[in-house]
């Protein structure tokens, strides 16, 4: 790193070469030959994956009608695509979800200590339309539950609603234009069209650890709590663990909100941790009544555009969610590089500059190590929970709790790097070669995201011609928008697709729910019944994707610590997020979508009648 920059940013003495060779080292012993197959994406999930919130399924009649929309997905994604095509005057639109409310993620995820560390101000969706204010600036999962119930009643959405039902097959029918539905409930019905919203995290995988079928104590994944066995809600008072030694493997998002309860509730308890997570505080506090009254029609889009703005390294007037996202993730803006070059009198070159992000960012770093340096008072422990990796390369996390909760006798880390879990036994885990006795045993081992889509939805779509989309996106996925592909007609994919992340998630999915329900009542108003994307479309897309995966980004991303968000470490399989993401950015992606709609040509779309040829 050049001398000049390191003085006029870094105190005296920082060694940023030192600090990257132990960020590479940290990585490297995470690595591991197989990718992700420390994580059993399917296999045994059977046994964990009955609803313990609503039981077995309610018996019904099997549905055989005719549905305007079938929305895969009640979770936001599907919650917004339903508003915003009821907005649109579509008339029946049918949810169908494996569980047995609307809610997705916040309906699974009833654990201990559930809560959104996205200001809920602009994470929870339609706000404004709704007339709702949540009660705190960072909602629990049961006011973040109960928010989805309030969208599908406003927005009419259980009418037609099948839940506690799994789609089995989708079938595209030229004939009828429109797509055939079988359940695993026995329906068979039409769909003029189709929006899968299956989520983004949405299917849980299990650790992959030998013997799990084995362990006769208690066992359970977080998105499936057992509060019958712990006893308490997700507000804690787990009393049931009173007497129990209990272990979690991970320490991601959800095992920093949990480890804290069980912390206080079990005898003991043992966390597994592969790769420590960057915890920085919290700061929640209850919504400001004053401030809830003075808001005015439009507010949650401001808000959104501006967090998103600001994590995009524009410069806005002001930061209105203010926290610990917008402070860790804002980027360096071109303004303050210059600003830099002033300082030391010439302007900075690229690689300058690419090394004074890399510096603010490890600065950071040191920042995150001194809090748990300072909080955690076992040096030992300490040592064990500090982070050693960009903050780019794994979701940090936010908590009061958590950091404290190792101060407590009763509770334990062991490093899985350094002292694998080996396999499960009867009785606990084995460890260097001897048990860990435990009652019970939480995954909080997360969801799949590098897999397939076939693997993530659960179901093989077949299209025109008995095309199916599993070989269709065989090389990973090939869309218009993220939206729609070629040999799919009426067939729209939210979520992850070739289209750009974003921190808030919602915001993202709202665009995409505004822009698909401006295709379907387009080809309603122009007097179609079929729409399709052009190879062209199709093409010209992929192009767009390609141009914006920058080299630099890419390598980026490749050197991080390995964690799902760089396919464990291979940035470029077929679906890891990169290969799945448009590089040009949220504003950009936005503003495209903007644009497409206001141009009103369709480009890249066919509209037509049902096809009495071939079509290839
Ligand atoms: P996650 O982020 O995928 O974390 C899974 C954890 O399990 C990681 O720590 C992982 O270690 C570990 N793991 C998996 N297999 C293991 C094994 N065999 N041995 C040891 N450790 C193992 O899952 P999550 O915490 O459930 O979070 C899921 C998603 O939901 C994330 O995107 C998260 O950010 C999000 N979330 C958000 C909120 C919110 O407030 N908005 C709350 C909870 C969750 P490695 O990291 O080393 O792979």
């Amino acid at each position: 790193m050049n001398n000049d920059v390191l003085k006029l940013l870094a105190p005296q003495g920082f060694d940023t070469d030192a600090l990257r060779a132990v960020y590479e080292r940290e990585r490297d012993r995470r690595v591991r030959p197989g990718g992700a197959g420390h994580r059993r994406i399917t296999a045994g999930w059977e046994a964990f994956e009955k609803d313990p919130a609503a039981g077995d399924p309610v018996a019904r009649e099997p549905r055989h009608d005719v549905v305007d929309v079938a929305v895969i997905g009640a979770g936001h994604g599907g919650l917004l695509a339903g508003a915003k095509l009821r907005d649109a005057g579509v008339e029946r639109i049918r949810m169908i979800d494996t569980a047995a409310d609307v809610g997705g993620t916040w309906y699974w995820n009833r654990y201990p200590g559930v809560q959104c560390d996205v200001e809920s101000y602009i994470y929870m969706p339609l706000l404004d339309e709704l007339g709702y204010v949540p009660t705190e600036k960072y909602a629990y999962g049961p006011e973040l539950f109960a928010h989805t119930r309030r969208i599908a009643e406003h927005y009419d959405l259980y009418r037609d609603a099948l839940l506690q039902t799994k789609l089995t097959e989708l079938t595209w029918q030229e004939e009828q234009a429109g797509w055939e539905i079988a359940t695993d409930r026995g329906d068979r019905f039409h769909a003029r069209f189709v929006v899968i919203a299956n989520g983004n995290l949405s299917r849980p995988q299990l650790p992959g650890i030998e013997g799990l079928a084995d362990f006769r104590g208690r066992v359970f994944h977080t998105s499936r709590w057992d509060y019958d066995y712990t006893g308490g809600s997700t507000a804690g008072d787990l009393d049931g663990l009173r007497d129990k030694t209990v272990g979690i493997i991970g320490t991601g998002a959800t095992a920093v909100q949990v480890v804290p309860h069980l912390a206080e509730a079990a005898e003991k308890l043992i966390v597994f941790q592969r790769t420590p997570s960057v915890v920085v505080p919290r700061n929640n506090r209850p919504t400001d009544p004053e401030w809830a009254a003075s808001l005015k029609p439009g507010w949650q889009r401001k808000r959104m555009e501006n967090f998103t703005r600001i994590l995009s390294g524009e410069l806005d007037d002001v930061d209105r969610v203010h926290d610990s996202w917008t402070e860790l993730y804002r980027a360096v803006t071109e303004e303050e590089l210059a600003k830099i070059g002033q300082e030391l009198g010439r302007e900075l070159d690229p690689a300058e500059k690419r090394d004074v992000v890399e510096l603010i960012d490890m600065l950071k770093g040191e920042r995150f190590r001194d809090r748990i340096r300072s909080t955690v008072s076992d040096p030992e422990t300490a040592a064990a929970l500090l982070p050693w990796y960009q903050t780019h390369c794994k979701r940090p996390c936010f908590h009061d709790e958590y950091l404290p909760a190792f101060n407590r006798p009763n509770v334990e880390v062991v490093d899985t790097a350094t002292h694998p879990v080996r396999r499960f036994t009867e009785t606990g885990v084995e460890v260097d070669g001897k048990v860990v006795e435990l009652d019970c045993m939480v995954l909080a081992t997360g969801f799949e995201v590098a897999t397939s889509y076939r693997s993530q939805t659960g179901f093989d779509p077949v299209g025109r011609d008995g095309v199916h989309l599993s070989e269709r996106w065989q090389e990973g996925p090939r869309t218009l928008h993220g939206l729609q592909s070629r040999s799919f007609p009426n067939l729209f994919t939210m979520g992850i697709i070739q289209n750009a992340s974003s921190i808030n998630f919602t915001e993202m999915l709202t665009h995409q729910a505004v822009h698909l329900a401006h295709v379907v009542s387009q080809v309603r108003d122009r007097g179609y019944e079929i729409v399709e994307v052009t190879p062209d479309g199709e093409a010209r897309w992929r192009s767009e994707m390609v141009e914006h995966a920058t080299e630099a980004e890419l390598k980026r991303w490749q050197e991080c610590t390995p964690s799902y968000i760089n396919g464990e470490g291979n940035v470029a399989a077929p679906f890891s997020f990169f290969t799945r993401k448009f590089g040009g950015g949220t504003l950009k992606f936005v503003q495209i979508l903007e644009d497409w709609r206001a141009a009103g040509s369709m480009d890249g779309l066919e509209l037509r009648h049902p096809a009495r040829g071939d079509l290839r």
